[in-house]
């Protein structure tokens, strides 16, 4: 049996992650597949019953799970740490070591790329260390108040993370078209980005049939607009991967379609990209996409790690549907120009699942 959490969160988490579920049980049946989902809360709502925005019992809970989902959280509106509230994301990834944050962006049939060119590229993002306050230290944060006038933002790269995101990136290029692109910024933040581009040049060493370059992570915003074609995987630490993966996705079309999974070594968390949307929460208009892509990844990679390839199929069942689905502009949501609200875009997604 396989184990998925489904963690629902803030905003338009409640709508999304339904939809993600109402998915996951029709490629159950269609598939036959062993699966136990479970449900917990995070965000206000953990907030308001327990007076913390993620409880341990939480964390307990999914390190027993294969895989989970987690729906976007409002962080940005929690109050303090010491008043309950923390991230759940952040928590989430460092407490599991969820090091690696793959984040495709691929432009869609029918979907104008807005790059004026089609754009197939996967960032591979460090998750554990970086700019990153709420993960870089052992105990409390790298983000601090000097004096009233004064803060001061610390950035922790190790060379143990920097080798396994580049093994990561590595990796996953040789399944790909074998070009890795690191993104840096070594000609002002020599220490730490040269520790990191180093770890990358260790690695590259290793995969002599990929074709390694690196980039400058200001110019690198400018060849993803001109010229996105040139770049396949792009490696980087973590802020960078943030906003670079934001632009990515909304260059192939829009940030809402980007799907992400983050893994580690055990386990596998499957998140939007986009956040919690609070300006249409509750309206049943969300775009659940990026979090269902995100789920067929997460089905990917279980697939991969327990050798199950009806999980595999499933994903890639998934993956066909939304394609075929957002292909047709009468079947799309308002936030692509269509007429659909969430739950019979899900309904239109299940019914295309059955005809794959
Ligand atoms: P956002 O991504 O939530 O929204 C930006 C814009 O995109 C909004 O106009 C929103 O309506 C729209 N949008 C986003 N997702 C959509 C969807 N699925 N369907 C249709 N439209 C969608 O960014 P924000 O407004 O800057 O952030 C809101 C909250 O989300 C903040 O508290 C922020 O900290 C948090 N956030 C969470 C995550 C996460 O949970 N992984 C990621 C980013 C931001």
């Amino acid at each position: 049996m396989v184990k998925i959490a489904t963690l629902c969160g803030d905003g338009i988490s409640p709508e999304i992650v339904d939809a993600t579920c109402a998915v996951i049980e029709a490629v159950k049946a269609y598939h036959k597949l062993d699966i136990a989902l479970s449900h917990r809360n995070v965000g206000f709502h953990a907030l308001k019953e327990h007076g913390v925005t993620i409880t341990p019992e939480v964390i307990e809970h999914v390190q027993t799970c294969d895989g989970f989902i987690l729906g976007p959280v409002s962080h940005n509106a929690y109050p303090p740490r010491e008043e309950g509230g923390l991230n759940p994301s952040g928590e989430l990834r460092r407490a599991l070591t969820l090091y690696a944050n793959i984040r495709p962006a691929r432009s869609r049939a029918n979907i104008p790329p807005k790059a004026g060119m089609p754009i197939d590229i996967v960032v591979v993002r460090e998750n554990t260390e970086g700019f990153y306050a709420d993960r870089n230290m052992h105990f409390g944060q790298a983000d601090m108040l000097v004096t009233e006038d004064v803060a001061v933002s610390m950035r922790r790269i190790t060379r143990s993370a920097s080798i396994k995101i580049a093994r990561q990136a590595f990796d996953l290029a040789t399944t790909r078209s074998g070009r890795v692109t690191a993104v840096h910024k070594a000609n002002v933040l020599r220490q730490s980005c040269g520790l990191f581009l180093s770890c990358c040049r260790e690695v590259a060493v290793d995969y002599p049939q990929i074709t390694y370059k690196e980039e400058l992570v200001d110019a690198m915003a400018a060849h993803l607009v001109r010229a996105p074609q040139e770049h396949d995987v792009i490696v980087t630490t973590n802020m960078f991967g943030d906003i670079i993966s934001d632009l990515a996705a909304e260059l192939s079309g829009s940030l809402g379609l980007g799907a992400s999974l983050n893994s580690g070594r055990d386990h596998a968390m499957a998140q939007a990209q986009h956040g919690s949307a609070p300006d249409i929460a509750g309206q049943g208009i969300a775009n659940p996409s990026s979090l269902i892509g995100s789920t067929a990844m997460l089905f990917h990679w279980l697939g991969q790690k327990h050798n199950c390839p009806e999980f595999q199929t499933a994903a890639a069942q998934i993956d066909g549907a939304l394609e075929s689905v957002l292909s047709d502009p009468a079947k799309r949501t308002r936030d692509l120009g269509g007429p659909l609200g969430t739950e019979a875009f899900t309904d239109a997604l299940i019914t295309a699942l059955g005809h794959d």
